[in-house]
């Protein structure tokens, strides 16, 4: 039952339908249950929409990226659309990124708060990318997000990770370049068991630089990685982490 909650098979850069017909079918295999696919912008929304009618095995998440805010206003207001009214599973990517000092963090911001609130109407979970504007998103979040958040690759300080690992709301999931970070085996170390999803964000984040792009399957070198670190069954981990699914998504 292994579960990606965060994937761009979507990004025909790096995934034609025949690839993605392949990684399918060998994640079918392997027992894989979902791939919850992300898109960042309106044309990623629809092939998202367009994937899932293809493959039961994929779930349509629509996203707003913090890059794609600065969009024009037609083409936001469209994305919003979107969001508010079609069909889909969950609210994915959105959040808050800033690493460019030199874009205006107000219209990430105020379009953040504007997705929270479409995600608190239609009771959708959201799954959170945030760069270089922890605080901030934590404390929107926080604020405003009555659903639940899963926070996806969270690269800020372990203290955060320390004081969400209390909080009801928050969940984390550990991208499968784990085998290759340190700070996500911390991560991995520190929460509990019932605070941790896994994902490939593919074709980023592989388990090692030499494959590219990455496949949704490769959760289970995580599902491999949590068991050692936490010194539990692989089969155990994976039970759990199909929980934590039915848990926050159902
Ligand atoms: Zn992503």
């Amino acid at each position: 039952m292994l579960i990606d909650v965060h994937s761009h098979l979507n990004l025909k850069e790096y995934y034609n339908s025949r690839v993605i017909f392949d990684i399918i079918n060998v994640a079918k295999q392997k027992g894989q249950k979902y791939i919850l696919e992300a898109g960042v912008d309106y044309e990623t929304n629809k092939r998202v929409l367009k994937l899932s009618k293809e493959y039961d095995i994929i779930l349509p998440c629509l996203g707003l990226y913090p890059d794609t805010c600065y969009e024009s206003k037609d083409i936001i207001e469209k994305i919003l659309k979107q969001l508010k009214n079609e069909e889909y599973f969950a609210i994915s990517e959105v959040g808050l990124d800033f690493s460019d000092d030199t874009k205006d963090k107000l219209i990430q911001i105020n379009l953040f708060k504007r997705v929270i609130e479409i995600a608190n109407d239609r009771k959708k979970v959201l799954i959170v990318h945030t760069r270089k504007a922890e605080k901030e998103s934590i404390e929107i979040l926080k604020e405003f997000c009555k659903t639940k958040v899963i926070l996806h690759c969270f690269s800020g300080k372990i203290n955060y990770v320390k004081e969400l690992s209390k909080d009801p709301r928050f969940f984390f999931s550990i991208p499968t370049n784990v085998l290759r970070s340190q700070h996500f085996q911390n991560m991995i170390d520190i929460l509990p068991l019932s605070k941790i999803f896994t994902e490939t964000d593919s074709p980023f984040l592989s388990p090692s630089k030499e494959e590219f792009p990455n496949k949704p399957y490769n959760v289970e070198k995580t599902i491999e990685e949590i068991a050692k670190i936490k010194k539990l069954d692989k089969k155990e981990v994976e039970n759990m982490i199909f929980l934590n699914f039915q848990n926050v998504f159902y």
